[in-house]
């Protein structure tokens, strides 16, 4: 782990197996850190704070455009170490890399921007200010489904902040976060970055409550964030931001580019992250009157995607991330195959040898008669798509609106006023029109209702990670029109 500077095994010693999810076997040990290394981390990141914090901000930007080259540099190391560790297909892992490389050098772009503002006030001898200040130590919590790019990107907007950062990634997949974590000991002084890695059971806890940590951004499953947001609360009033999950709607109109719409929904689901997104439109509705076309076009369409080696160039489709997270698929798609209201269209339980030992799951959809069922309303986190009809926009609008989550959507339509009642009407924080899938740089993410607080990926994100101070100067007047 990095702490303080320093590369260090856990304080006990202890550490966890790394798995290849596609063959099942041991490709590494990691540090199992324990609450004495949590301390160590906070502390070596509150050490660091004070210089850094008052680091000119363009000074704290060219360090983090350094960890972006250095990154660039080893690009295809942090590729193949995600694929290795986390089942991806290698070429979707190279975009992730270059995705946290993009993501941090516009947060480095963006320095200029961490900037207060002059307020008009009622006298003429007085002049009041706002600035920004750093929280301290920030605590980065991330999931597993991209390891280096949530590892990497998201330090950018805390160090440019002029926050100092603890960031543990997932016990799934901690070796790029690792070898992340070998570079900033390069790059940056000691202290401003400490990685450590173990279960989120055994140092989530630790983490959070540290007093030293006011500041915690959690990317990750929604029973966790509401347990990271209740020990926050027991311990001091911290801020804390959470990028949860979704079960997000893709809604095909009638007068759809249809084949566009086709190509959107399987986008949509990412399936070359195995469905392992949490922007994932895994909640398909199409409308009545082409809903036996769509549906026999769409299962083609997922046929035609290559599950197999994820280190193989042509595959599409990789294991899912782990053993627990295959069993709890798995789990989904039995309970949906038994369930009277949805029945399988392609996809289903693993023939036996598919893909050798590894977690693989083949891109699977399911039809449902109505949103009723287990299926059309909680998150899979895996390759299990389900469709159903629809007649109205209102219905449909109503049906997407229906859960308590609200992360993304996407609507399909060539009629304006429609696309713009959805984008007005739809309970979501990303809408896509006619599209799917992709982030834009630079735009915010995050959710409504139990899908999250806060944004990220644009400039929000750099401003939460400042607390703004409001300055009021009153002066003497005397001297005026005088000597
Ligand atoms: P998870 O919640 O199980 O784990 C996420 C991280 O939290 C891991 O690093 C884990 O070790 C840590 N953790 C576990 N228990 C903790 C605790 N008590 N205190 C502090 N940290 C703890 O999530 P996952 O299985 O890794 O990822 C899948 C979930 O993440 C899905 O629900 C998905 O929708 C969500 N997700 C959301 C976004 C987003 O931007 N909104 C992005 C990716 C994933």
């Amino acid at each position: 782990m990095l702490i303080g500077g320093e590369l260090v095994h856990a304080a006990s010693g202890g550490s966890l197996d790394a798995i290849n999810p596609a063959t099942r076997t041991v490709i590494a040990k990691f540090p199992s850190a324990e609450s004495e290394d949590v301390d160590a981390a906070v502390e070596a990141a509150a050490a660091a704070s004070r210089e850094w914090g008052r680091l000119p901000v363009s000074d704290r930007a060219q360090y983090v455009r350094k960890l972006a080259a250095a990154i660039e540099i080893n690009g295809d190391e942090f590729a193949l170490l995600d694929t290795l560790d986390n089942g991806s297909p290698i070429r979707v892992m190279r975009g992730d890399y270059r995705l946290a490389v993009e993501q941090l050098r516009y947060f480095a772009d963006m320095a200029p921007m961490l900037r207060g503002e002059t307020i008009p006030t009622s006298e003429s001898n007085s002049i009041d200010f706002t600035t920004r200040s750093p929280f301290g130590v920030v605590a980065r919590i991330v999931p597993f489904n991209h390891p280096l790019m949530f590892a990497a990107a998201k330090l950018a907007a805390p160090l440019v902040a002029g926050n100092t950062v603890v960031l543990k990634p997932s016990q799934h997949t901690s070796l790029s976060a690792l070898r992340l974590g070998e570079l900033c000991a390069d790059v940056l002084p000691p202290g401003v970055v400490n990685v450590i890695t173990g279960r989120g059971s055994t140092i989530g806890d630790a983490l959070v409550s540290h007093p030293q940590v006011r500041r915690i951004a959690f990317t990750g499953s929604g029973p966790v964030g509401r347990r990271i947001q209740e020990v926050a609360a027991n311990r001091d009033i911290k801020f804390v931001t959470l990028e949860l999950g979704g079960k997000n709607p893709i809604i095909v109109y009638p007068d759809a580019d249809y084949a566009a719409a086709v190509q959107g929904v399987i986008r949509g689901m990412n399936f070359t992250w195995q469905g392992q997104s949490c922007g994932s439109t895994s909640r398909l509705y199409v409308h009545r009157s082409i809903y036996d076309r769509f549906v026999t076009d769409l299962v083609e369409a997922m046929n035609e995607l290559a599950v197999g080696d994820p280190l193989d160039e042509a595959t599409d489709v990789g294991p899912v991330v782990s053993a627990d997270q295959y069993h709890s698929v798995i789990g989904f798609i039995e309970r949906a195959i038994e369930h009277p209201a949805t029945s399988l269209l392609t996809g289903g339980l693993p023939e036996p040898g598919l893909g050798g030992d590894g977690f693989f799951i083949r891109p699977t959809l399911f039809a449902s008669e109505h949103d009723d069922n287990e299926l059309s309303r909680e998150e899979v986190f895996g390759p299990v798509l389900v469709v159903t009809a629809f007649d109205t926009e209102a219905e449909v609008i109503a049906r997407a609106n229906a859960l308590p989550l609200g992360l993304t959507a996407s609507v399909w339509t060539s009629d304006l006023g429609r696309a713009m009642r959805a984008t007005r009407d739809i309970e979501a924080g990303y809408v896509w029109v006619n599209w799917s899938s992709s982030h834009i740089p630079g735009t915010p993410f995050g959710g409504v209702k139990n899908s999250g607080i806060g944004r990220e990926e644009g400039i929000d994100e750099l401003h939460s990670y400042s607390q703004l101070r409001n300055v009021y100067i009153r002066f003497d007047d005397h001297g005026a029109g005088g000597s």
